[in-house]
């Protein structure tokens, strides 16, 4: 199975999964195959709807095959500041709505007999220092006010040291990508229709008719979900939710001191611990180190930085697997699920789910098929992309807004990067001048020259070489590209303009 990145996750290892053809039409194209694509195509078809679902490439190339799989209500954005930001009823329906989600995910598995290492595990924060303590003891307060019952616990399960820790029952864990084509087996047992290497490139509205064009050709339908973790194209969602990079490795150990339960210290990027056994072998799957998306020049660092951590508190035999994934933040924490601003009434979306998508990916499932299906859904308000928080929203905004901008400013005018051109070594890549003009270049293990124009097609930003994936990632808006130049991740939906090969020889003379 590929993913939208170089390095191998733990999730990969999947047969072809079999496509069909387009259809000429549907009640529902959902634009997408990951856990918020699939998933609601599972729940639209139960409902009775005809599902097409539409994946540029193949189901789990996207973030759903680089995830870690933590199944969470304890989510990333604590209830305390869902309940500051909103109202301690919004903290409520946020617990309430995710633990349908997590009970769904279950019935799946129970129903549809998906063997996807699903475990129901307990979750535990601990705190490191004073600033930390102060955080935990609202977390607790709050968590067990919106419905989920977190107590102080004596102990972790990890081997470090700690000023204090909280245990949450009744989160779970599972193999991403098991789950992901055991769903998608369920659905086309009841009829839907799942095309791969099938790219959505446009949606038009004409004589009252939705048309969804692609580029293996034309689907009309009542309804468009895009499921693509980040809607393509130019919307307001683009300003209200930035793009971050997380790693994970998953290690072997030289004993069993494997952690039985979801595990995350309150460290700015957070640390977070699970153990997955895969045919057989048991792995610690370690994360962290998040940043924003093409805001790290050397990604390998970040890789270290984690082994090196996790060495000083674990015998590791061997790091099987190291990867990389994206995951977008919106401004005020919760996710945006709900009708696609500047659309018509018929197209849907599903965005910003932070590191708690896997969950959220299925809350969204069960929000757009009442939306869909019964006109209303009682978390639509909340959960509404039409939404605007004033308070923790307008400083969020202004803040990545800022970013973006100054991105693109100095992005267009850096010198550093052009000297930097002539210090290009094999398997590497990087944004120069040559000529004149800004681009990009990767050479790879043979020495062979890459060329593109590193001007994002999608708003314009200067697109960053992320060396660990070998991609150009886009810092705006989260669009990335192959070496070549071919859309990995949306928003963008055309690639990057490849520098002609005339060119490319006079650099190969001067690199
Ligand atoms: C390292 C990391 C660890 C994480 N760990 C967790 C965790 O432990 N628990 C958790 O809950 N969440 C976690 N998350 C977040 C979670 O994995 C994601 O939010 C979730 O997988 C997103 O699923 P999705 O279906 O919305 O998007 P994706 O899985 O990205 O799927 C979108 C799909 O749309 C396709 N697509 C895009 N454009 C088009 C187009 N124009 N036409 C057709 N198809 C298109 C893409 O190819 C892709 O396959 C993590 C994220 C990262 C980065």
């Amino acid at each position: 199975m590929n993913r939208d990145g170089n390095c191998i996750s733990l999730w990969q290892d999947m047969p072809d999964y079999i496509s069909k053809n387009l259809p000429a039409e549907a009640d529902v194209v959902i634009v997408g195959g990951g856990i918020t694509g699939l998933s609601t195509a599972l729940k639209l078809q139960r409902e009775g709807k005809k599902c097409v679902v539409l994946e540029a490439q193949n189901i789990g190339f996207g973030t759903t095959g680089g995830t870690t799989s933590h199944l969470n209500t304890l989510l990333d954005t604590p209830y305390y500041q869902i309940k500051k930001d909103f109202s301690a009823e919004a903290a409520t329906q946020v617990y309430e709505v995710t633990h349908k989600a997590l009970a769904l995910i279950e019935k799946n598995i129970l129903g549809y007999e998906i063997e996807c290492g699903f475990d129901r595990k307990a979750a535990y924060l601990f705190a490191h220092d004073e600033k930390q303590e102060k955080e935990l003891d609202k977390i607790i307060e709050a968590t067990n006010e919106a419905g989920l019952h977190i107590k102080e616990s004596s102990d972790i399960p990890v081997p470090l040291s700690f000023r204090k820790a909280a245990k949450a029952a009744d989160q779970a864990q599972m193999h991403s990508t098991k789950y992901l084509y055991g769903i998608a087996g369920a659905f086309d047992r009841m009829g839907g229709c799942v095309v791969q290497n099938c790219r959505a490139t446009q949606v038009t509205h004409e004589n009252g008719e939705t048309v969804v064009h692609t580029t293996k050709g034309k689907i009309k339908t009542a309804h468009v979900v895009y499921a693509t973790h980040i809607p393509p194209g130019i919307n307001i969602l683009h300003t209200r939710c930035a793009p971050y990079r997380s790693y994970a490795i998953a290690v072997t150990l030289n004993d069993e001191n494997y952690p039985d339960a979801l595990v995350y210290d309150l460290d700015e990027p957070y640390h977070y611990y699970r153990t997955q056994e895969v045919d057989g072998v048991k792995y610690l799957i370690f994360g962290g180190e998040d940043h924003k998306t093409g805001h790290e020049e050397n990604t390998e660092y970040r890789f270290a930085k984690l082994e090196s951590y996790l060495r000083k508190h674990y015998d590791i035999n061997e790091v099987a697997y190291k990867w990389s994934s994206q995951y977008y933040e919106s401004v005020d924490g919760l996710p945006y699920i709900g009708h696609l601003p500047g659309n018509p009434s018929n197209v849907w979306v599903a965005t910003g789910f932070g590191g708690n998508g896997m969950i959220l990916g299925t809350v969204a499932s069960c929000i757009l098929s009442d939306l869909i299906c019964k006109g209303d859904s009682p978390y639509a308000a909340l959960f509404s992309p039409a939404r605007f928080k004033p308070v923790a929203g307008f400083t969020n905004a202004v803040k990545e807004t800022a970013d973006v901008i100054s991105t693109l400013i100095s992005q267009k005018i850096s010198v550093e990067k052009i000297q930097g051109m002539s210090e290009l070594s094999h398997n590497e890549g990087k944004v120069g001048k040559y000529e004149g003009k800004n681009i990009g270049v990767y050479k790879n293990n043979d020495g062979r020259l890459f060329a593109v124009h590193p001007d994002c097609p999608h708003m314009g930003c200067s697109v960053e070489w992320n060396q660990s994936e070998k991609s150009w990632d886009c810092p705006c808006h989260g669009s990335r590209f192959s070496h070549t130049g071919e859309v990995l991740t949306a928003p963008a939906i055309k690639g990057l303009t490849c520098v002609e090969l005339v060119e490319q020889e006079s650099i190969k003379q001067k690199v």
